[in-house]
């Protein structure tokens, strides 16, 4: 889970601060302090963190929030509010060029994921139905302008290299002309990356962005390193202005620190978020949704983004209905479960349900697809009047079935067992079910 030391840490303290009906001045202290610590151990940029919890705890001793009924939330929302606000407040995307090509320059330290993340960026400019043009600017790390090749074909978009003996400056310059020239909408310069900031460097992006003039500038920094990765940031800004930055490897093990403070500290907004190694593991970087991932508050958002690009509309509709009525089957908790499958690993997707996001118990339920797959196998060897009506399957016919499906008879009676409550529970929630049924 994302910065899963912050985020459980946060999450304790607002589960003691809801338990309690009315909260005084000293509960909020108290909570502060807490959230305070907790930011500090995530690496986030104590300046930062000092006036983040000043806001938050000016806020939290209003009036509206001491007296309300529920105090505990409105801290929550406060926080949550104050969280978004620090990484942005709303998504910043890319600022486009009054005339094609829009020119982006990417920098960053080596090995913080520049060229990979020139890559990603193409995929997503792609799926877009954009048309970037790709230019091989780093002419000395070895192997830099293949590396850049090898992305350009994986994605299918043309690499502008002039090889390794001509300057960079001129490449980025004649890569422009060629993208006007051709209708390319993109380019995406891939700049050389130094092991540490150095002059030499500096001086020939600050020569790049002179020549070409882009319309962004993003810094590709590695969130793994915490606050080192602001430094650079603060750095890179300082000496070339930065127009935002991409935060890689959130997927790691990161603590939250870079995430948490390279906006605030650069005045820059985080454009994009790096989340593996794969070509498709960039996502447009959402405030709102890291704040509530983060308090646990589930990525309710990306979850039905996710659920509209994969699953059948219509069939989820219907499915909801029947659920609501009562009249769900086995079939349909079958079909509901293909369908689920379609969007990735379940563990992914439960991460995503608010209350869930942290959940200890969730880490030891494990639910992989080969389970899934198991179930399928066990509704598969049913006969349809069985998967209508549960009841009429004996143990003799529980036992066969079992072996139809080379599972156990335990299993079955698991599956059946979960899928009588899951019916009772349904039917014990009449106002929703009026909600939703029309
Ligand atoms: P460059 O020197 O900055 O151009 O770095 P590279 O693009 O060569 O990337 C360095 C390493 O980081 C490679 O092994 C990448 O696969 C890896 N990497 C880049 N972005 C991510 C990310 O978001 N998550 C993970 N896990 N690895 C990444």
């Amino acid at each position: 889970a994302i910065f899963e030391g912050l985020s459980t840490r946060l999450q304790e303290t607002f589960q003691r601060l809801r338990g309690k009906g009315k909260l005084t001045e000293d509960d909020v202290k108290e909570a502060m302090r807490e959230v305070r610590l907790a930011l500090l151990e995530a690496d986030v940029n104590f300046k930062v963190v000092k006036e983040f919890v000043e806001k938050v705890r000016e806020r939290a001793v209003g009036q509206e929030v001491l007296q309300s009924l529920t105090p505990g939330q409105q801290v929550i929302k406060i926080v949550n509010d104050e969280l978004t606000e620090l990484m942005g407040g709303t998504q910043s995307r890319i600022a486009l060029a009054s005339k094609p090509p829009t020119v982006i320059m990417m920098v960053g330290l080596q090995g913080a994921g520049k060229t990979t993340t020139t890559g990603k960026l193409a995929n997503l400019l792609k799926k877009q139905n954009r048309y970037p043009l790709l230019a091989a600017c780093d002419i000395y790390r070895p192997a830099a302008i293949k590396q850049l090749q090898v992305l350009g074909e994986q994605v299918k978009t043309q690499v502008f290299s002039m090889g390794d003996q001509v300057s960079p400056v001129d490449i980025a310059k004649n890569a422009v002309e060629h993208a006007k020239m051709h209708g390319f909408d993109y380019v995406l310069i891939d700049t050389a990356g130094r092991l540490h900031i150095d002059e030499a460097l500096m001086d020939e992006l600050k020569k790049i962005k002179e020549a070409v003039n882009p319309d962004e500038i993003l810094l590709v920094v590695d969130a793994m390193t915490g606050q080192d990765a602001v430094n650079v940031a603060e750095n890179f800004h300082q000496q070339l202005g930065i127009t935002g930055t991409i935060l890689t490897k959130l997927d790691g093990d990161t603590r939250g620190g870079a995430a948490l403070s390279i906006r605030s500290v650069t005045g820059t907004p985080v454009k994009f978020a790096g989340m593996g190694e794969k070509l498709d593991a960039l996502e447009p970087f959402h405030p709102d949704r890291m704040a509530s991932r983060i308090l646990g508050m589930g990525d309710v958002l990306s979850l039905i983004e996710k659920a509209q690009a994969n699953v059948d509309q219509e069939k989820a509709q219907e499915v909801g209905k029947k659920l609501m009525s009562g009249e769900f089957t086995l079939e349909d908790f079958l079909d509901q479960m293909q369908q689920i499958k379609k969007m990735g690993p379940l563990q992914d997707l439960l991460r995503m349900i608010p209350g869930l996001g942290n959940d200890k118990a969730l880490q030891n339920v494990n639910i992989d697809d080969k389970q899934i797959a198991r179930v399928e196998a066990i509704i598969c060897s049913m006969t349809p009047k069985e998967r209508q009506d549960p009841k009429v399957m004996n143990a003799s016919r529980r036992r066969r079935i079992a072996t139809g499906s080379g599972t156990s008879v335990q299993e079955v009676n698991r599956l059946l067992n979960q899928f009588a409550d899951m019916q009772k529970m349904m039917k014990q929630l009449p106002g929703l079910a009026k909600k939703m049924g029309k």
